[in-house]
């Protein structure tokens, strides 16, 4: 028997029949977890994903032009966390990118989120950024209490700007009013009264050099990890012996729903390639006012892929579909609590990541949460890794 808690060989995987770790879903909850209580405790993982590829909503991969695309939308890495950026850094080369994004605003593209230039330029005017602040001050509606989405902005900017720019693009995504929305939806867009256009201001922005799924390829190519596409856990989780779960898919799913369902919302994404090198000055032009997709995306902006053809990406919002975006409101977040305490009942389950946890997360905050769930698992399972 091991005491030292760390077994430092690799074993490889179907040695000894069983696994010590079943890890659902080859996102970046999953491959991160199933990564480290690998290659850091020398546990033997099996990963499946009920989809025919690694990488979750963030895989990517070429499409019949060659050009690198992301089928479930556009991923634009941004951290302001060193453990996390250093973390990837280590099965990724990175492209710096900053992401830009223009929004059709009464027949003029302009940035986005709200800066200088975009006042100055909807309303015809030349204010300073002090003067904006006070603009803004005296447009701004005074409220007692900041709940919603629609207080979120019409607290900050007034209400002109917020039916210009928020009101009709929320409820297109969301299917909701953004008075029935938590303010942290809208709060992932802040206002500036500078000229910075960047959607992001984190210090680390970039793209894996090689791709998402390059990097997702790396991590889980630890000889104690074994990896099953096209399997629902449902079908191996009684043919495989292992010790402790890792659960990445939706929480309601892995309780058959029996608190009812948790809404997700989804998207169609309608991907074009294109005839001609340029579609579109910047990443992202959104479309908060017309037509029923929310945005497009032009991928060789994030990619800095070179290439004679381009392709490009429209979302268009919808309740049907793969589960993509937990909805943040009050009643939900209650439904979500349900769930989550009958999890925290469940010994040998880890529950990890934006499905499992029901929150809005980024792919950095899932990183980080997958980093401090695999901790807390290493005083659990490191111990017992070698019995
Ligand atoms: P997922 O990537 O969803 O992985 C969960 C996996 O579990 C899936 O592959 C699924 O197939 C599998 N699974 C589920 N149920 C089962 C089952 N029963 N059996 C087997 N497998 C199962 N974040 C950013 O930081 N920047 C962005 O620009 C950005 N853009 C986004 C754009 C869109 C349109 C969307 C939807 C998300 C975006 N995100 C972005 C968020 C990012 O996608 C997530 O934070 C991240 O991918 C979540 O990783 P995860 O592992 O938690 O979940
Ligand atoms: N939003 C908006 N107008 C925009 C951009 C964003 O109203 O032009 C709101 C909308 O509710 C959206 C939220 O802000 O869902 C968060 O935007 P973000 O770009 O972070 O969404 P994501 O990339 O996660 O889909």
């Amino acid at each position: 028997m091991n005491t030292s808690g760390l077994a430092a060989q690799p074993r490889p995987a179907a040695a000894s029949g069983g696994f010590d770790v079943l890890v659902v879903g080859a996102g970046f909850a999953g491959s991160v977890l199933a990564e480290r209580l690998a290659s850091q405790l020398g546990l033997r993982v099996l990963v499946c994903d009920k989809r025919p590829h690694i990488g979750g909503n963030a895989h990517d991969r070429y499409d019949d032009a060659g050009l690198l695309v992301h089928p479930y939308g556009p991923h634009i890495f941004h951290t302001n966390s060193a453990e996390v950026f250093d973390y990837l850094s280590r099965f990724t080369e990175w492209r710096p990118y900053q992401h830009r994004v223009l929004a059709s605003v009464d027949g003029q593209l302009l940035p986005m989120p709200i800066n200088l230039d975009t006042v100055n330029r909807l309303y015809g005017m030349n204010l300073t950024a002090q003067q904006m602040e006070a603009f803004l001050a005296s447009m701004a509606e005074k409220l007692e209490s900041v709940k919603t989405s629609e207080d979120m902005v019409v607290s900050k900017v007034g209400r002109d700007l917020y039916n210009k720019f928020f009101r009709g693009y929320t409820r297109k995504q969301w299917g909701l009013d953004p008075s029935e929305l938590d303010a942290s939806v809208t709060a992932r867009v802040p206002t500036r009264c500078n000229r910075d256009d960047r959607y992001f201001t984190d210090t680390f922005q970039a793209m894996p050099r090689a791709g998402y799924t390059r990097m997702f390829e790396r991590m889980l190519a630890h000889p104690n990890i074994k990896v099953m596409l096209n399997t629902d856990y449902r079908e191996i989780e009684h043919v495989f012996p292992w010790r402790h779960m890792v659960y990445t898919g939706p929480i309601d799913a892995y309780f058959d729903y029996r608190h009812g369902k948790l809404p997700y919302r989804s998207l169609r994404f309608e991907h074009q390639t294109l005839p001609q090198e340029h579609f579109q000055s910047v990443g992202t032009v959104n479309f908060p006012n017309d037509y029923a997709y929310t945005r497009v995306t032009e991928f060789k902006h994030l990619t800095g892929q070179a290439h004679a053809q381009t392709s490009v990406v429209y979302e268009f919002p919808c309740d049907e579909g793969d589960p993509y975006y937990p909805v943040p409101r009050p009643q939900n977040a209650e439904l979500y609590r349900l769930y989550q305490a009958e999890a925290e009942q469940v010994p040998n389950v880890s529950f990890v990541g934006r499905l499992a946890t029901y929150k809005y997360y980024n792919m950095d905050q899932v990183v980080a949460q997958a980093l401090t769930t695999f901790r807390k698992l290493k005083a659990q399972l490191g111990g017992e890794a070698a019995e």
